[in-house]
């Protein structure tokens, strides 16, 4: 619900109206805590990616009204993990988890603009085409200072929630925030295969960096990793060149592609916080960790994030939605989940990185055990479907 003027004071502020901002307004709103949400944007980003969700997140979002017919999702019914040069292989599946399928492919952009759609039409009010330029926290409250289409405002709050993407932190003095960077760009594009793909995904370990093929329509979205200067060339490579190299890297497994749609790249780093709360603010999505691709966890773990924290202010009266104690609980209760998923993110990629041949066989005999040990290769999917809780 669009509102005209800012009220002084609010119980709660959601900064970002991204799908995990949304996610958690749409919960909160039956709470009956005072809740506003502020969104920056007015529009649809354009923005090309393609975004694996499990089947807990498909659930978590349908439950709050984020899902519909217009986010022209893509089942994913298996997904097939191998790496290059090597026998390792594995392949999980929705049947072994007694799942329809694992996940969804949905574009990002399609899933931004269901969000502020439903903030638009919901029952939180929503300061839309307001940015939240600074953020300043006092004993009782919080205080932000906002810029709009009326120029600039000042609004406080009992609570501030930061699902902003991750842009705001650097106000908070009391929260470290650690940025490794990769020194990677991942290319994003779309590809059309010579042969339908059944809804099958692919994660590959090629000597110069994982790719990964979602799902997407009757396409694959490319997520194909590698360095700032590999990604240069290829990027500037001739449409036909281009996926000749993806093939390659395939080794024939897929069969040809017939067609490259717009590429673009992303430089990639992983960013983490000593504390996912400050005195009276809290983060979640990727305001609180920002994740390598490669993995496709990122965001299913920000719902996560949303999905809990609007569980406990739900159960927590309104006038203690911002202490001290209810923050803390918070970030107990999402320790685990954020830091394994977070750990494993990251030994993925430095355990395919190296050369070295002897770790080349070592995973590739990883690979091989799940492929070979049932209870193991479904351990690793629950994981990836339902988060490391
Ligand atoms: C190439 C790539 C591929 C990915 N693939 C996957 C995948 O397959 N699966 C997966 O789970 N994750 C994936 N991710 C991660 C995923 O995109 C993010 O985790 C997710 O978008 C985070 O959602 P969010 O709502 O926290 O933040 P965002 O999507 O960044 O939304 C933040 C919102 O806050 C608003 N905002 C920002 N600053 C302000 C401000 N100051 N005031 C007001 N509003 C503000 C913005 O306008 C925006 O709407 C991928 C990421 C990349 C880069």
């Amino acid at each position: 619900m669009i509102v005209n003027s800012l009220p002084g004071h609010v119980g709660i502020a959601i900064v970002g109206g991204g799908p995990v901002g949304a996610l958690l307004a749409q919960r909160l709103a039956a709470s009956g805590h005072d809740v506003m949400a502020i969104e920056a944007r007015t529009g649809t980003p354009a923005d090309p990616r393609a975004l694996a969700l499990s089947w807990a997140s498909r659930d978590t979002l349908l439950e709050a009204g984020l899902w519909s017919d217009a986010l022209a999702a893509t089942p994913i019914e298996k997904v097939h993990v191998s790496q290059a040069g090597t026998l390792g292989r594995t392949e999980l599946s929705a049947a072994e988890l007694g799942l329809p399928v694992l996940g969804f492919t949905v574009p990002y952009e399609k899933l931004a603009a269901l969000a502020l759609e439903r903030l638009k039409t919901g029952n939180v009010p929503l300061a839309l085409g307001h940015t939240v330029t600074g953020l300043r926290q006092l004993d009782r409250y919080a205080q932000l200072q906002l810029a709009g289409p009326d120029g600039a405002a000042m609004l406080t709050a009992g609570l501030v929630i930061l699902a902003d993407g991750g842009k705001l932190v650097t106000q908070l003095g009391d929260i470290k925030q650690t940025v490794k960077p990769y020194d990677q760009h991942a290319i994003l594009a779309r590809i059309t295969p010579s042969q339908p793909h059944r809804g099958m995904a692919y994660e590959r370990f090629a000597d110069d960096g994982p790719l990964a093929l979602l799902p997407s329509g009757d396409d694959f979205m490319l997520i194909w990793t590698q360095t700032p200067e590999q990604a240069a060339e290829r990027l500037a490579m001739s449409d036909e060149a281009f996926l000749s190299a993806v093939e390659a890297r395939f080794a024939g497994r897929i069969g040809g592609f017939t067609r490259v749609g717009t590429r673009a790249s992303w430089p990639l780093a992983l960013k983490t916080l000593d504390s996912v709360v400050s005195r009276r603010v809290v983060l979640i999505g990727n305001a609180a960790q920002t994740l390598h691709p490669v993995a496709g966890q990122g965001l299913n773990l920000g719902l996560r994030d949303a999905d809990t924290l609007a569980s406990l202010l739900t159960a927590t009266p309104h006038n203690r939605a911002g202490d001290a104690a209810t923050l803390a609980r918070y970030a107990r209760l999402r320790r685990s989940d954020a830091g394994r998923v977070t750990f494993f993110t990251d030994s993925v990629i430095h355990l395919f990185e190296s050369p070295n041949p002897v770790f080349k066989h070592l995973r590739s005999l990883g690979l091989l055990a799940l492929d070979h040990v049932a209870p193991l290769r479904r351990g690793f999917a629950r994981r990836m479907v339902y988060g490391a809780r």
